[in-house]
């Protein structure tokens, strides 16, 4: 990974429909040192420059109102093609993105980075292409490093993928009761690689069971060890929609755990609530037996898919993640405050447990206590570390005073 995220290294796209606006976000944009500079004035021009680009941009600098396409309509296609990592939405005013439009476009993947309200200025778009850059950094980097499938399935065969584990601790008396399985690229050349760089790759090449299957015998040899110095915790693993293709899959997890001695009802597994979305038959039948062989099961993201309440009770679900874009800040955000009442009112009707994750700050902690939500993930009781490092980790971890 190259470091430094410049602003100078970002590839920006316009789409602006005022000739003068667009020429005025292009200046701007030259003025910070941006070198690659694309523009178009509607969605279908962008889109079609879109399609041709190589490289994908990293912002789009969207006008909401766009005449033709609507806005939001371009930004949908824009998510649902993965054609840019981020955009930043031009409004009337300065005011948070609409938060239709950020849910549609993080179910997709896509970061809405904000809204800049006209005229734009200088340091607007500076301070919004700094976060990102910053983001870029800290977070995986997406370096455009070349992945081919035989890669993936060397990574496989020697086990560079390792499991590790960060905690889930009881609201009510801080204990930690469980552990997230997080998935880890080490490759040999000593770069770390982070799930969103590798796993839509090892869906694509059909591998993403293989790699499922190792994250979970991993996580029940680690159980085992934990459980020989008397730490008890239950493991929570991520499932991609592509591991419930297969009939046999509750068939294949039950092997899994039961060769390790461990009762399926010891494991949670979790599917994102944007991927339950398309819901197959065939997806929730593997479901259905998952859950009636004793695995838990746990909606993720919670609160960024669409789920209707009908759907909800029709699945077969123990548990509830409330996405950490609700969770981190909650405490003196009155609209995040609102989702997270809301969402633990519908988990006490359905009768399901709930995980909050993105728990940063001792005030989120102390909100989610009160309103009696069930556990807390998040780096204020601690980051993923490797299998080795859990019981240490356990043990440092003191909860707040409440
Ligand atoms: P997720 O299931 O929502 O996992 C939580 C992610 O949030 C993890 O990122 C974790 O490191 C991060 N996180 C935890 N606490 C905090 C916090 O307090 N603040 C912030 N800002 N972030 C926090 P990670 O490990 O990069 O994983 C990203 C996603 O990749 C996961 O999101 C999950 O959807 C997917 N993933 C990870 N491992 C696997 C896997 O084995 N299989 C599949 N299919 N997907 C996986
Ligand atoms: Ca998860
Ligand atoms: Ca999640």
């Amino acid at each position: 990974m190259d470091g430094d995220m410049a602003i100078s290294h970002l590839i920006v796209m316009v789409v602006e429909d005022h000739g003068f606006q667009r020429r005025l976000a292009l200046r701007l944009l030259a003025e910070l040192g941006v070198q690659q500079r694309l523009e178009a004035a509607d969605g279908a021009a962008a889109l079609a420059l879109l399609s041709r680009q190589a490289l994908m941009p990293d912002v789009l600098l969207v006008d909401l109102d766009l005449p033709d396409m609507a806005g939001i309509e371009f930004i949908r296609r824009v998510a649902e093609g993965k054609l840019a990592r981020a955009v930043v939405l031009a409004c009337a005013l300065d005011r948070e993105p609409l938060q239709s439009v950020q849910n549609l476009a993080r179910s997709h993947g896509l970061r809405v980075l904000g809204c800049i309200g006209k005229p734009m200025t200088v340091g607007k778009l500076q301070a919004v292409l700094e976060d990102y850059a910053a983001l870029i950094d800290e977070a995986d980097g997406d370096p455009p490093i070349e992945i081919s499938p035989a890669m993936l399935r060397s990574a496989l065969d020697d086990e560079e993928i390792s499991a590790w584990f960060q905690p889930q601790a009881t609201l009510a008396n801080g204990q930690v009761v469980a552990v997230e399985v997080l998935a880890r690229w080490q490759r040999p050349d000593g770069v770390t690689l982070r799930p969103q760089q590798f796993i839509p790759l090892l869906e694509s090449a059909a591998l993403i069971d293989r790699m499922t299957e190792q994250m979970l015998v991993q996580a029940c040899h680690w159980k085992r060890q934990w459980a020989l110095s008397g730490l008890h915790l239950k493991v929570s693993l991520n499932l991609s929609m592509h591991n419930l293709g297969q009939f046999d899959a509750a068939d294949r997890y039950q092997r899994i755990v039961r060769e390790h001695r461990i009762e399926p009802r010891e494991v949670v597994l979790e599917l994102t609530e944007a991927s339950l979305m398309g819901d197959s038959a065939n997806a929730l039948n593997v479901l259905a037996r998952l859950r009636l062989k004793g695995f838990g099961l746990s909606i993720d993201d919670f609160g960024t898919g669409y789920s209707s309440l009908a759907q909800l009770a029709q699945n077969p679900f123990t548990e509830l993640k409330i996405d950490r874009s609700f969770v981190s800040g909650a405490a003196q955000q009155p609209r995040r405050r609102a989702v997270i009442e809301a969402s633990l009112e519908l988990a006490r009707k359905l009768n399901l447990g709930v995980v909050a994750e993105g728990v940063e700050q001792v005030d989120d902690w102390q909100m989610l206590a009160e309103l009696g939500c069930n556990y807390a993930q998040g780096y204020l009781i601690a980051r993923p570390v490797p299998g080795d490092q859990v019981a240490e980790m356990v043990a440092r971890w003191r909860r707040p005073e409440c």
